[in-house]
């Protein structure tokens, strides 16, 4: 089962909405994640601006004072970020300010020293960013301005032709390739894994017949509901009424045909609430934010746009409407609606009743 939702998603994962949401939802998870990045970096130059200053005897300037500032306005600014793309050009402008302050230390010191810590430099920027939430356009940008600013070739002694270049140049060559690879492996992976809990959640929240939401979604989304609304939110039971004769009369697959009608009469007419498809065919809305008159308005308008669809094999519906009291669990609400439903069975059907203590009494 896994292999082949595995092989759907591996079919399905290119479309550009995806990927978007994706970036989206990777960046807001490790938002956290790249500020420590950004922070380690600035405290890790600043040890070496340090080192260089004061071992090194150049003596700590104003320079090294506006690197600092700068770079930490950029990390207060990205915990103000909240949009991916944003983040996108943020980290370029953290790179290019990092790797210029490199540049600068490094140009303080021995000159035989300076393409050791170049190619260190390198390495350590190049593989920060490779696991930070950015685009491959940023990715390849922040690249090359990392091995721009960080050039062990430019104001060292190395001469292109000694043996020195050419193993500095396989060394380049090399740890590029690593870097991109494991850049576009990693956001593969991740992309996959993104895609797949998508699918398993859909399938799991989605009911497969009407794909409206089943009884889990209605139970969680409700829930939450219930507890940010103040007490005396309405729900209703809804049941096809002589659904067993459809089947009977139709067959099965008339009979899910006649599902998928009244849950596309639910879905386009309580677009604004939760509903859901409780199983076989019940189905429940939860009209928060409604008064009695408005809940009673909705599911009577609903009773009417089902009996008032024209089609071969026409049904129409009975509906159970209770408000949820302050000491009520979902539940117990969806008890009492339950008893009201019943009621509307039992008073001719193709009605709402709404639910009073005197049908908890007689149930
Ligand atoms: P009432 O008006 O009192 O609700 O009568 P009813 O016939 O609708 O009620 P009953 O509970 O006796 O019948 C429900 C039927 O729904 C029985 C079951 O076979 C059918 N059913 C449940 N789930 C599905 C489904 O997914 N597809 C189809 N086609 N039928 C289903
Ligand atoms: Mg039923
Ligand atoms: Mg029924």
């Amino acid at each position: 089962m896994l292999r082949t939702i595995e092989q759907h998603v591996r079919e399905q994962v290119a479309p550009a909405a995806l990927r978007s949401e994706f970036r989206q939802h990777e960046f807001e998870n490790s938002r956290r994640f790249c500020q420590l990045i950004f922070c380690v970096s600035i405290t890790i130059w600043l040890v070496f601006d340090l080192i260089v200053s004061y071992l090194g005897g150049q003596g700590f300037t104003w320079l090294s004072g506006a690197f600092m500032a700068t770079m930490c306005c950029l990390t207060v600014i990205l915990g103000f970020t909240r949009k991916s793309h944003h983040f996108d050009v943020l980290n370029l402008l953290f790179v290019a300010v990092i790797t210029l302050g490199m540049r600068l230390l490094i140009e303080g010191i021995p000159i035989a020293l300076r393409p050791l810590w170049l190619v260190l430099g390198t390495s350590t920027v190049l593989y920060s960013v490779s696991v930070l939430p950015v685009r491959r356009w940023s990715f390849f940008c922040a690249m090359a301005i990392t091995w721009a600013m960080l050039n062990p070739f430019f104001s060292t002694n190395i001469n292109l032709d000694d043996l020195e270049a050419a193993m500095l140049l396989s060394y380049a060559v090399f740890l590029s390739g690593l870097v991109i690879y494991s850049y576009l492996r990693i956001r593969q992976a991740k992309l996959y894994n993104f895609y797949m809990s998508k699918v398993l959640l859909d399938q799991a929240y989605v009911d497969v017949l009407t794909e409206i939401p089943n009884r889990r979604s209605f139970m969680a989304k409700a829930e939450r509901q219930l507890q940010d609304a103040p007490a005396g939110q309405y729900l209703a039971m809804i049941d096809i009424d002589n659904f067993k004769k459809v089947n009977d009369r139709f067959g099965h697959d008339i009979g899910d045909e006649v599902l998928k009608r009244v849950a596309v009469h639910i879905k386009a007419s309580m677009g604004g609430y939760e509903f859901a498809r409780l199983g076989g065919e019940e189905f429940v809305i939860f009209f928060k934010g409604l008064d009695q008159a408005g809940a009673e308005r909705q599911v009577t308008a609903l009773c009417t746009r089902v009996r008032e669809d024209i089609s071969e094999h026409p049904v129409t519906i009975s509906i159970g409407l209770a408000q949820v009291d302050s000491a009520d669990t979902l539940t117990m609400a969806l008890v009492k609606a339950d008893q009201a439903l019943y009621e509307a069975k039992h008073s001719g059907k193709d009605r709402f009743v709404l639910w009073t203590s005197r049908l908890a009494d007689s149930a």
